[in-house]
């Protein structure tokens, strides 16, 4: 089955109205290559100035984060999925590492968080990964089930169709270190086979985007990879130089 490529921009807590404008300025007067999918993914407050700027560029827009909530209502601070879909997103990012980490966002929280994006008609890109702990004590099969499972079990099979997959290994975010190919193609096999084994043409058919310092040096041989089909990427989405190199090698 031909999967289209996705490279999707992770920018986090950064930028401003100036250095979001100049990034935009370079992501669209560089030439996004056609035949893959593109989106970048600005802090909440800057949805609107993004989503504005990239209208008919053929860059989608996403957001980092929703909350857990089906309904709108007293949740001080958070953003409900519906306001991102008004605002023109089309992904959300659940169960980024830094949210499981940093905030203690349980497999079940993000389950129901894929839950509601897809119920506000947004795409979630589902963000599982071991962490260095996990990896060298042979658990990260045992991690990468259980993260998937979660959402598996709360939402069907089904909704994998709807759906992107990101592995990210914990210890490879913003640490310059990057999984081997080999590594990310058995991550993304199992993960996968373990869809597979409910629907495998639903398997065969879901994005799954390697993530954890792809830079333009290393996006090739990580997207050469069978059951590789693109990239979530953290600091090298934040130079437009870096994130159309890698754009480009997801498109070849
Ligand atoms: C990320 O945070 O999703 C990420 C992959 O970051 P980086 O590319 O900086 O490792």
């Amino acid at each position: 089955m031909s999967r289209k490529y996705f490279v999707a921009g992770n920018w986090k807590m950064n930028g401003s109205l100036q250095s979001n404008q100049e990034l935009l300025d370079g992501l669209k007067n560089g030439g996004i290559p056609g035949g893959v999918d593109v989106a970048v993914c600005p802090s909440p407050v800057h949805l609107s100035q993004v989503g504005a700027a990239i209208k008919g560029s053929g860059i989608a827009l996403g957001a980092q984060n929703l909350c857990d909530q089906e309904q709108q209502g007293a949740f001080t601070g958070e953003v409900h999925g519906g306001m991102l879909h008004e605002l023109g997103c089309r992904y959300v990012i659940v169960g980024h590492s830094e949210r499981r980490a940093l905030y203690g966002e349980s497999s079940e929280q993000v389950a129901e968080k894929f839950r509601i994006a897809q119920l506000c008609n947004l795409v979630p890109i589902l963000c599982v990964g071991e962490t260095l702990e996990a990896r060298e004590g042979g658990n990260t099969e045992a991690v990468l089930a259980e993260q998937l499972g979660a959402v598996v079990e709360r939402c069907g099979v089904g909704a994998f169709v709807d759906a992107v997959i990101a592995y990210e290994p914990v210890w490879a975010i913003g640490t310059g270190k990057t999984a081997s190919p080999q590594q990310a193609q058995d991550a993304h096999a199992f993960l996968r086979a373990q869809l597979a084994q409910r629907d495998a043409k639903i398997a065969a058919s879901v994005q799954i985007l390697y993530g954890g310092s792809v830079k333009p040096g290393n996006a090739a041989e990580l997207f050469a990879c069978e059951d590789v089909d693109g990239g979530l990427i953290g600091g090298a989405a934040l130079k437009a130089e870096d994130f159309l190199a890698i754009c480009k090698a997801a498109a070849q």
